[in-house]
Formats: C-alpha cells, sequence, structure tokens
C-alpha cells in the first residue's frame, strides 16, 4: 500500500514548518516540561508496511493528554460503554481542558467529555485493578502491546513535577468526588493520571498507536486485534470531535484528519486507511496544540487530500 508522500517530501515539510514552531510556546505550568528543547521537531509516518521519517524522531518526551485516549480504550475494554458514559459525556466543550467551569454548569455534574482533564481524570478512575501500581501496570502493559515497544517507562522526573503543581486538577478530583462522579483515594487517582501523561515514548511509538487505531484496533504488523472494533471507532470520533481542546473544530475544517494532542507538543493522527502519524513540537499556539505540528498536518492534509470529510 503506498504511504502518504516519499520521505524527502516529507523532510522538507518539516523543514518549512519549523518556523511555525517559532510561534509557539513552551508551556509553564509543569516545571519538568520547560526544559523541552523548541527546536525540537520529529514526525513518523507508518502504514504497518512502510516507516518514514523526518527531523529529530529518536527523541522521547512524554505523552501527556494524548494518553487521555489510551486510558479511554482500555477503560471502556475493561468496564464498558455503559459504565464510562455514565460517568463521561459525548459532547465537545469547546472550553480549555482544564476548566472548572464545565463541570459546575452541568446537570448532573459530569465531565462533558473524556479529552477534557477533568473527563480524563472520570475515565482513569474506572481502570481495572486493586491499586495505583496495578493500574498503572495494566496501562503500561497495554502501551507496550500497542507500541510493540517494551522500554516504554514513566518518566518520573515529570511525574514528580506535574505531581508538585498539580492543585488544580486535584480540585477537579474532588470537585467531582463531592457530586459522586468518582470515588475513593483523590491522591492516588491524581497519581495514577499524572503517570499516566508521564508515559515517555518518541514519534515512532506515537505512529504504531495511530496506525494501530486507524485500522479499528487491528495490529499492522500481525493483524491482531488489540483494541475492539467499535471502542476504536469511539476513540476515532472523540479525536475528531474533542481531541484538539477547543480548536477541534478549526482542526476539523482546515486538516479533517482524526487527531488526539497533548501539551508536550506531541501529536497522534489515525488515518482510515491504517496510517498513523506521530508528531512532536514542543512550542505550542493558544488552544495548547503544538504550533509546528497543527501547521505541518493541515499542509500534508491540504496537499495529499487526507481529510476524512
Ligand atoms: N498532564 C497535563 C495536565 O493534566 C496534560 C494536559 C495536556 O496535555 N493538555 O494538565
Amino acid at each position: 500500500m503506498a504511504i502518504v508522500m516519499e520521505e524527502h517530501e516529507l523532510r522538507q515539510l518539516v523543514q518549512s514548518c519549523r518556523f511555525a514552531a517559532r510561534n509557539g510556546k513552551i508551556p509553564d505550568y509543569i516545571p519538568a516540561l520547560k526544559k523541552a528543547d523548541p527546536g525540537l521537531f520529529g514526525c513518523v509516518v507508518c502504514n504497518g508496511e512502510k516507516t518514514i521519517t523526518a527531523g529529530e524522531v529518536e527523541e522521547p518526551f512524554t505523552l501527556q493528554s494524548v494518553s487521555k485516549i489510551i486510558s479511554l480504550a482500555l477503560a471502556l475494554m475493561d468496564k464498558g460503554e455503559e459504565a464510562v458514559f455514565q460517568k463521561v459525556g459525548m459532547e465537545p466543550s469547546g472550553d480549555p481542558f482544564y476548566t472548572l467551569q464545565a463541570l459546575e454548569e452541568g446537570r448532573p455534574s459530569r465531565p462533558m467529555n473524556p479529552m477534557i482533564n477533568a473527563g480524563a481524570l472520570a475515565v482513569t478512575s474506572l481502570l481495572a485493578g486493586n491499586s495505583t501500581e496495578e493500574k498503572l501496570g495494566r496501562l503500561l502493559a497495554f502501551v507496550h502491546e500497542l507500541t510493540e515497544n517494551t522500554s516504554i517507562n514513566i518518566c518520573e522526573e515529570t511525574a514528580q513535577s506535574e505531581l508538585e503543581h498539580a492543585d488544580l486538577n486535584l480540585a477537579l478530583c474532588h470537585y467531582m468526588k463531592s457530586h459522586g462522579v468518582v470515588h475513593g483515594n483523590m491522591e492516588e487517582l491524581l497519581e495514577v493520571y499524572i503517570k499516566q501523561c508521564a508515559l515517555r515514548v518518541t514519534c515512532r511509538d506515537l505512529a504504531k498507536i495511530g496506525s494501530v487505531i486507524g485500522r479499528n484496533g487491528n495490529d499492522p504488523a500481525t493483524g491482531r486485534s488489540i483494541i475492539p472494533p467499535r471502542i476504536a471507532r469511539i476513540v476515532k470520533t472523540f479525536m475528531v470531535t474533542c481531541g484538539m481542546y477547543n480548536a477541534s473544530g478549526e482542526f476539523a475544517i482546515k486538516a479533517g484528519i482524526p487527531t488526539k494532542s497533548g501539551i508536550s507538543g506531541a501529536l497522534v493522527s489515525a488515518l482510515p486507511d491504517g496510517t498513523g502519524i506521530g508528531i512532536v513540537s514542543p512550542p505550542l499556539d493558544e488552544k495548547g496544540n503544538s504550533a509546528g505540528g497543527v501547521k505541518l498536518l493541515e499542509t500534508l492534509a491540504e496537499r495529499r487530500k487526507l481529510s476524512i470529510f
């Protein structure tokens, strides 16, 4: 199967998008993330048969909000749709990912969707496992299976740094606990969530994850089902409607590629033909998405007619 473009074209594209990254800003609310190299730019495209790369693709970074699609898939596999959507809605919020406001306004008070922080915290609370370690162990095993990379681990430095500055996420947990959305120990829930965000990957791993999701949950190498097709479809749909936070509508019009972003500057995209795209470029635009990465996907989608719409 032909891949979206030749490697030399991808390299030119990455080169031409580096300028867009200069308009972005490294986020400063998690001290460990401030150390990110603003010049880092990597992109991997893989379709199971072929992999092409451009830029600094061996550099590791943390998943951050990209982990929200992984925990969602696992929670749906663990507990089923009914249990998950009792706790979290299916609608885009149009608000920034960290907001408390929508929780206060909602009746009943439950997060609007699994891609904002409140929703992701509620989803993480549903993961099967009797302890923090067991839940994280299961998440890690799932990521290893999705990427075929068993060397992926948690970046403890990033996790600790975020744990020390997690008042807002802890407030979201307590608010939801007081409304019966989540139960138990909120410090433990916060720890699992922050450590899932601190999973350290490369663009290769992201591209592989995108490829599995694009193939409705099937491993591109073996054809084996890792995520049931219906759950892969739910994940892809959230990537389109909420994957880029409150820029999801604009991104759907300009690129039209199911994509999830994270504040590390990570982006994972899943194309319907089973092509996965993994990008990292840390400076973010004002909505919290990788400025250079968004430019790259919009340009690629326009040139190769990749919009799913
Ligand atoms: N760990 C970050 C947080 O919870 C992830 C946010 C993001 O990537 N948008 O704030």
